[in-house]
């Protein structure tokens, strides 16, 4: 999935796109470490948010994500592409903000963008961004994932596929044990 479009726009980033504790940029990539912000770099935000919480949340350059793209294999990439264009529709609703001058960023996130259901914020759902530098990318991102649309692509990644982002996120992620669980039912979304 590329993020890039025509008539995609930048704003500033928003509050929720912060961190968590100090309402501050994210600076570096989890993975690689790289500086985003002074460097003027393309990286990506996820939150995972769990009733209503954030569980956890990171920002991993252009670059890592690409990588972990590449290493999910061609079966899980078919299954989840096929799931994407099946539900196409409710995937050009984000689209479509980009015509209204007066939509801003939260008006990407109000519904889940597999499901078209509306996110109920004291639900568990993850959403991901597009940054450049300390600009936010509106175009096909922002968007927000219910947790059911979560459950339904888990099922379609490949076993090995599945070790492979439970390896990373175990590697890259400084978290409690019980918290991996869940991390295990959420598959990178922007790849
Ligand atoms: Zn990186």
């Amino acid at each position: 999935m590329r993020l890039y479009i025509p008539n995609s726009r930048e704003t500033d980033i928003p509050k929720q796109f912060k961190t968590f504790v100090s309402e501050e940029y994210f600076c570096n990539c989890i993975k690689c470490g790289k500086e985003l912000i002074e460097s003027d770099s393309e990286y990506f935000i996820e939150k995972v948010i769990k009733n209503g919480e954030i569980e956890f949340e990171y920002a991993i350059c252009n670059h890592c994500a690409e990588k972990v793209n590449m290493e999910l294999s061609t079966e899980s990439k078919q299954n989840i592409e096929k799931y994407m264009s099946d539900r196409v529709e409710n995937l050009s609703r984000n689209i479509e903000l980009l015509n209204n001058p007066e939509a801003e960023y939260d008006n990407w996130l109000e519904k889940c963008m597999i499901t078209g259901n509306n996110i109920d914020k004291g639900s568990d759902y993850q959403v991901a961004a597009q940054f450049k530098g300390n600009r936010m990318i509106l175009s096909f991102m922002p968007y927000a994932i219910s947790l059911d649309a979560i459950e339904e692509m888990q099922e379609l990644l490949s076993a090995k596929t599945k070790d492979e982002l439970d390896n990373f996120k175990k590697q890259n992620l400084d978290l409690p044990p019980e918290f991996l669980e869940f991390i295990k039912t959420s598959p990178f979304v922007f790849v």
